[in-house]
């Protein structure tokens, strides 16, 4: 199967899911738009009070300027961490030699973002794709997961998904007691075994407190008022968790 039969093969998978996913959702019926790299969520609004949010994977980018397609996994410029799983689409062109897939940037018509939007959705289990256009670039997201409204535990915590730490930039947040520090060893206690890198589950954070504060907990058997007004937790980035991890272990 050459290229266009193959775009037109996975088109046509495509566009019923996709009419079913926005009239599901009521898509046409909303007039803005905001989504934000660091938490990758895709706010669809009237107004507070009428607005619906998507986790999303960064599919790629069209620009009207220059008439060319890039995709998110060869965007320097993105911080989405989710672009990386749109790599499994360029290793389905290297596997067919189909270089649209494989290329991260080349010169094509507009039209033919849809087919790529497409291909990625039939790839990864998703639920439609969502295309924004801000100046002269048509941004494409490929929406796996609904969000009900802001309060929602999982939009407050995508949102404080990442931290900006003075010393090492944007990292993911990790919490530690008040005592923790890199001049006087305190002991390390974690609520699960942690490494350097780790992929953490949506309801797990980095989390540790000294010995004093074990001891506290000890004694009052659990995480209650006493024992955590002791340890007063913080905020800081992984990587300084990790700093303070291997000096106070
Ligand atoms: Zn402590
Ligand atoms: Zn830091």
């Amino acid at each position: 199967m050459n290229f266009s039969e193959f775009c037109i093969q996975e088109y046509d998978k495509f566009y019923d899911e996709q009419i079913e996913f926005y009239s599901q959702y009521n898509l046409d019926s909303y007039s803005h738009w905001f989504y934000d790299q660091e938490s990758e969520l895709l706010r669809i609004y009237n107004n507070d009070n009428d607005e619906i949010y998507f986790e999303y994977i960064p599919i790629g980018s069209y620009s009207l300027k220059s008439n060319t397609w890039l995709w998110s996994w060869a965007n320097e410029h993105s911080i989405e961490k989710n672009k990386t799983k749109t790599l499994v689409i360029k290793e389905l062109g290297e596997k067919n030699s189909y270089s649209q897939l494989n290329d991260g940037l080349f010169e094509c018509d507009k039209e033919e973002c849809w087919d790529f939007a497409a291909i990625t959705k039939n790839y990864i289990q998703s639920l439609g794709v969502y295309c924004v256009n801000s100046n002269d670039l048509l941004s494409f997201k490929l929406v796996i997961k609904v969000h009900g409204n802001k309060n929602s535990k999982e939009v407050v915590k995508l949102k404080q998904r990442t931290v900006d730490c003075g010393i090492h930039g944007k990292r993911r947040p990790a919490f530690v007691c008040q005592h923790l520090n890199l001049t006087e060893r305190k002991g390390f206690h974690e609520s699960f075994d942690t490494f350097r890198g780790m992929d953490l589950d949506n309801d797990d954070d980095f989390g540790a407190w000294c010995n004093e504060c074990e001891l506290v907990r000890d004694k009052e058997e659990e995480w209650n008022d006493v024992s955590e007004s002791y340890a007063e937790i913080q905020l800081v980035c992984e990587e300084c968790y990790f700093e303070l991890k291997e000096f106070n272990q």
